[in-house]
């Protein structure tokens, strides 16, 4: 599953540590990529800055093979696959190359590890970062924040879902639309959500996240919320979006 959204500040990297650390809950072997050189996801998994040597840049240029860059986190049954800031000049790098959109994809069905679940955390942009994390998924998850200009830039970001699809990935699937930060106390929050659903419908998850201070603590302490405290808004409002996906993909398979 990609995490996707081209505005940054809207949750994705939120999203992608929790609703990964609240699969690997259901006894699911879950991986996290960090396809984004800002390495928010590697940062709040608890992956030093210093010790990115062998990362999804890595596996994009060199060669690196997924299976030896990926290392376990402090959670069990969650693995990631850190960034490392050179990957901002990957696409420099692989730019013109042919299969460039396909480098990821081709590392992950070379990569023999198993996992139930892949999450890739995107770039705050329609990159090729993004475009190689839309050819290697199922499905997409797109965050949005509840804010004013939600729904700006979603055509775009369906655009670019089109053309992985034109590409090697007609089955990509949209998941859902995630509503982030949501303030109960705000009327924006409501009338954001409303407006998203009736636009959207069924494409809207009904799990909404809420702006909760832990969720937002969690990664300084290196752990998702789920772990760093479980009893939170954050950590149960995450556990419903993970059960809410995977009854979507048992329905989905039947
Ligand atoms: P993106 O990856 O889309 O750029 P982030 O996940 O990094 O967005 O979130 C942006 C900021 O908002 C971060 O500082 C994060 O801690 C905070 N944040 C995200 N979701 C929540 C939430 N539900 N409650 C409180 N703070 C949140
Ligand atoms: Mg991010």
């Amino acid at each position: 599953m990609a995490v996707v959204n081209q505005k940054g500040g809207v949750g994705k990297t939120t999203t992608a540590i929790n609703l990964a650390a609240a699969l690997a809950e259901h006894e699911q072997r879950v991986l996290l990529i960090d396809m984004d050189p800002q390495g928010n996801a590697s940062t709040g998994l608890g992956v030093r800055r210093d010790d990115r040597e062998q990362s999804t840049y890595h596996v994009l240029t060199d060669g690196l093979s997924i299976d030896d860059a990926v290392r376990p986190t402090r959670v069990r049954g969650l693995y990631i696959l850190p960034s490392h800031p050179d990957l901002a000049a990957a696409e420099l790098e692989i730019g013109t190359a042919d299969g460039r959109t396909r480098r990821l994809s081709d590392a992950m069905e070379a990569a023999t590890a198993g996992f139930d679940y892949v999450l890739i955390d995107c770039p705050p942009s329609l990159n090729l970062l993004t475009l190689n994390a839309l050819t290697a998924a199922r499905s997409i998850i797109v965050p949005l924040q509840c804010e004013f200009f939600a729904l700006e830039g979603l055509s775009q970001l369906l655009k670019t879902v089109e053309m992985a699809k034109a590409g090697i990935n007609p089955k990509l699937a949209i998941d859902g639309v995630v509503l982030t930060m949501y303030d109960k106390r705000n009327r924006l929050s409501a009338q954001v959500a409303d407006d998203v659903r009736r636009h959207l419908g069924r494409a809207v998850f009904e799990t909404v996240i809420p702006r909760n201070v832990r969720i937002a603590e969690a990664p300084s302490f290196a752990e998702p919320v789920t772990t760093y405290d479980s009893a939170s808004q954050g950590a149960k409002a995450y556990r419903r979006l993970a059960r809410e996906i995977l009854r979507k993909h048992a329905q989905r398979k039947k």
